[in-house]
């Protein structure tokens, strides 16, 4: 069984997308697949289609009151299964100060289900908080989604921290599996830069023991689809509401990585490439031309 997190404090980057996506790709290869939603805000029940309600027990129960993940799941189809979210679990963060053991209630969790499932995704709340220590806790992998804007490294730092932290006190198992490039704009300068950022980051703090010494950039990029932002509202993955996208076609693709087969694309991000757009963008209009900078600093009369 692999249990993947998908993470990054930061909203809006791709992870409920992602988790979804991913998951029902997976269980269209024929791999039993469990996804679990630990945002309170739902995104993920509400993606496969499922309204979040008090009437049945959720991820809130599984975490505070011992309910079994048995009793909880519900078949999406035959290979995906969710344990769903509900607002409730908000209040697991101040309910289970106090617990003792509190970090690895998931994982306990888990460990004590019978189903033999191939993967367990879970979909994390923007935040570091003890629900996304229970996820990394009961991981052994964390894909973390990035969108390719030029602060997309900003926070990186501190997730690291955070997983290296749970590794080295808690799950010594856990590893950074990699980055996936979601809401991708191809053909832009900006991804380009984005990509060479990202991997001399990595490059620069690679070191044996680090979680995150065989990390990898996922070849796959997910492109900024409509059909992939449409299909949440319609409670469907991407292949049941547009099997032909480009967004069906990249979390395929994305997938298969997963599995260990070759990517549908290879991508070459073009630095050279700049759209007109992208320039501005990344705030080139901004830069100043040394020469002229010394020339101006030569013109500063020095004060008297
Ligand atoms: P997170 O879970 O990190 O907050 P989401 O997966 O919910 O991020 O994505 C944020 C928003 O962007 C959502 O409205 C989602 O539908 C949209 N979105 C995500 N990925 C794409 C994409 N590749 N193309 C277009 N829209 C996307
Ligand atoms: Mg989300």
């Amino acid at each position: 069984m692999r249990r993947i997190a998908i993470l990054n404090q930061k909203g809006g980057v791709g992870k409920t997308t992602t988790t979804v996506n991913l998951a029902a790709a997976l269980a269209a290869a024929g791999r039993r697949t469990l996804v679990l939603d630990l945002d309170p805000q739902a995104h993920a029940t509400l993606h496969l289609g499922v309204t979040p309600s008090r009437s049945g027990p959720s991820m809130y129960e599984v975490l505070t009151q011992n309910t079994p993940i048995a009793e909880v799941r519900r078949e999406i189809t035959a290979d995906l299964h969710l344990c769903g979210s509900h607002i409730d679990l908000a209040a697991a963060e101040v309910e289970l100060i106090g617990t003792v053991g509190r970090e690895v209630i998931l994982r306990d969790q888990l460990d004590a289900d019978p189903e033999p499932y191939d993967f367990v995704i879970m979909d994390c709340p923007p935040s570091l908080g003890i629900l996304t220590i229970n996820a990394l806790c009961a991981a052994r992998e964390v894909f973390i989604p990035l969108q390719a804007h030029f602060l997309a490294l900003h926070g990186l730092s501190k997730l690291l921290e955070t997983i290296h932290l749970v590794a080295k006190r808690v799950n010594r198992d856990l590893k950074v599996g990699g980055v996936v490039l979601c809401l991708y704009d191809s053909g832009t300068k900006l991804g380009g830069e984005v990509v060479e950022d990202l991997e001399s980051y990595f490059d620069g703090r690679r070191h044996a023991s680090a979680p995150w010494a065989d990390a990898k950039l996922f070849h796959t990029r997910i492109r900024r689809n409509i059909r992939l932002a449409e299909c949440p509202s319609f409670g469907q993955s991407i292949f049941q509401y547009a099997a032909n996208s480009r967004g069906a076609e990249d979390y395929a693709s994305l997938a298969a990585e997963v599995l260990g087969q070759a990517p549908a694309t290879i991508w070459r991000d073009d630095k050279t490439t700049a759209a007109a757009g992208s320039a501005a963008d990344h705030g080139e209009t901004l830069q100043v031309d040394p020469q002229t900078a010394d020339h101006a600093a030569a013109s500063i009369e020095p004060a008297a």
